[in-house]
């Protein structure tokens, strides 16, 4: 099951944040901080996911769900004892205003740098999507990140023993990036875990997949990062809504590790694009 990401509601420029967005209120829901597995936690709130590697030499956090679930998320790095100055890396799955709105205050209470892949990059330091977004007019603007390092695909980035690898896994938005690691428990016992981001093909009204002339790589980019996810070890598939690979349930049935879940997020990614694809057939 995949979530439809991002695609809020704007009802006017002169509305509230919270009416401008239908469904900010549900995503924003606070959850408890969850221990994943060794040093991976869930740090984000009920609908929107953030997640702490944490090390001796400093933490990674992934995402930063919306800008008011900033607070939210230091609150859950604080409950489980870790200390927010010590996270000193942030990256991004990618750069829609409900997984990098709250990027820029958990940059500025941190101090932690911020990287991601380049066209990511761009609509984070201008704290907007690009004209390149097929969702393009339909999101939200966000606060700005100051500071933005940029990445390659296939590059992996370290914090002490930490090691998470950068995929480019594009499609839902140009930039768009999954990310890799190894997360370990005191007794040894390790899991390959995969952030597999959003691969839902949503868009304006007047975006075609087919025949966009702002992305016309949108479909080429779905079907290489669809491939990527599959070739991925996977034990522990985590998505940006957790709710698009059932994160709770699993949670609470203790069947987190599925070492076919990324093969089945892929397959059920590729399946959503085909259906986009012959329903523009005729437009
Ligand atoms: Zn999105």
């Amino acid at each position: 099951m995949l979530s439809s990401c991002a695609r809020a509601t704007i009802r006017s420029d002169t509305t509230t944040r919270a009416a401008e967005c239908s469904s900010c209120a549900e995503w924003n829901a606070p959850h408890a901080a969850v221990r994943l597995h060794g040093n991976t936690w869930y740090v984000g709130t009920n609908g929107l996911s953030a997640l702490l590697v944490t090390s001796p030499a400093g933490h990674v956090l992934i995402d930063g769900g919306l800008p008011e679930s900033a607070p939210l998320i230091m609150a859950n790095i604080r409950a489980l004892g870790f200390r927010v100055e010590d996270v000193k890396l942030i990256v991004n799955s990618h750069a829609h205003f409900d997984h990098a709105g709250g990027l820029a205050a958990l940059q500025q209470a941190s101090g932690a740098r911020v990287i991601s892949s380049v066209p990511s990059a761009a609509w984070l330091r201008a704290g907007a999507a690009g004209r390149d977004d097929p969702q393009f007019g339909t999101g939200l603007p966000f606060p700005p990140v100051g500071a933005v390092s940029t990445l390659a695909d296939g590059e992996t980035v370290r914090i002490g023993p930490l090691a998470l690898t950068a995929h480019l896994t594009a499609g839902h938005t140009p930039g768009g990036t999954s990310w890799s690691w190894r997360s370990c428990d005191d007794a040894g016992r390790c899991e390959d875990f995969v952030y597999a981001d959003s691969q839902t093909p949503v868009s304006a009204d007047d975006f075609l997949f087919t025949r966009s002339m702002t992305y016309p790589a949108a479909l080429a980019d779905f079907a290489r990062g669809q491939a990527v996810l599959e070739g991925l070890s996977c034990d522990v598939l985590v998505t940006p809504h957790p709710s698009a690979s059932r994160l709770w349930e699993r949670v609470a049935s203790g069947t987190l590790v599925d070492r076919d879940a990324c093969r089945r997020y892929a397959a059920a990614a590729r399946a959503a694009v085909a259906r986009r694809v012959a329903s523009e057939q005729g437009r």
